[in-house]
């Protein structure tokens, strides 16, 4: 028995801080690779990223030149776009992003990947309901984490930072990247349900009409993902068991 309303034939679950406990990776990369770009820039007195307050309002779940361009410009700071073809090195938007790309490669590594029990149980009790379901996520490194996470076979289907680029798709907060899950998994989006932890993928499905799009919070802060549009606010999906 799941929590869901009646109508929910398909599940589409966020990846990082949904499905595994890989937000806190993201949060500590980019404010490593901000900080050093902003005391580069602007000199040792510059303010740090604020983890608290710039990770969910610039760069959590957004596609990552768009978490680079976006927190960026809160600092009056433009770059040049650049190429996929820069390097760490290279001062672009491209770059930048590079550059905590290979930062949170190293920390998981160094720390592996957890995965939430809770999501692991609800996904397997949706599984076992006959919900066919997929992984939705901006992350260029969803195959590695989900096999780092032992949460491969359970998600052949993909929307990931790769498909995301290769088929020229909106990244969130534009709804698209989960109305392709719902293609792909041949459901309409009034039949299906968005499970996501970050402001930017909240609001992505609210915009695309979802059966119902839970909030999934990580952080003590239901309101704010109703107010960017979760229908429902859970701490963990395991409340959705029932
Ligand atoms: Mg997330």
């Amino acid at each position: 028995m799941l929590r869901l309303p009646g109508e929910v034939r398909a599940c589409l679950f966020d990846m990082d801080g949904v499905l595994t406990n890989t937000a806190t990776v993201h949060a500590e990369a980019w404010k490593r690779t901000f900080d050093a770009y902003l005391r580069d820039r602007l000199g040792p007195d510059a303010e740090p990223f604020d983890v608290e307050r710039d990770y969910g309002t610039y760069v959590d779940g957004k596609k990552r030149e768009d978490g680079v361009r976006d927190f960026l410009a809160s600092r009056g700071i433009e770059l040049p776009e650049g190429t996929p073809a820069d390097g760490p090195d290279d001062d672009t938007v491209f770059g930048v992003g590079k550059r905590k790309n290979a930062l949170v490669m190293e920390l998981i590594d160094e720390r592996g990947v957890d995965v939430y029990p809770g999501s692991v149980r609800f996904v397997d009790a949706a599984i076992a309901a006959g919900m066919a379901v997929a992984v939705v996520s901006s992350s260029a490194n969803t195959d590695r984490i989900l096999a780092a996470g032992g949460l491969a076979d359970r998600f052949p289907i993909r929307v990931d930072g790769v498909r995301i680029a290769a088929e020229g798709i909106a990244g969130k907060p534009a709804p698209d990247s989960y109305l392709r899950g719902a293609e792909l998994l041949g459901e309409p989006p009034g039949a299906a349900a968005v499970f996501e932890d970050a402001l930017a993928g909240v609001a992505a499905g609210h915009a695309g009409g979802f059966a119902v799009t839970v909030g999934v919070d990580r952080h003590g802060e239901p309101e704010a993902l109703r107010q960017a549009g979760a229908d429902v606010v859970v701490s963990d999906l395991e409340e959705l068991i029932g």
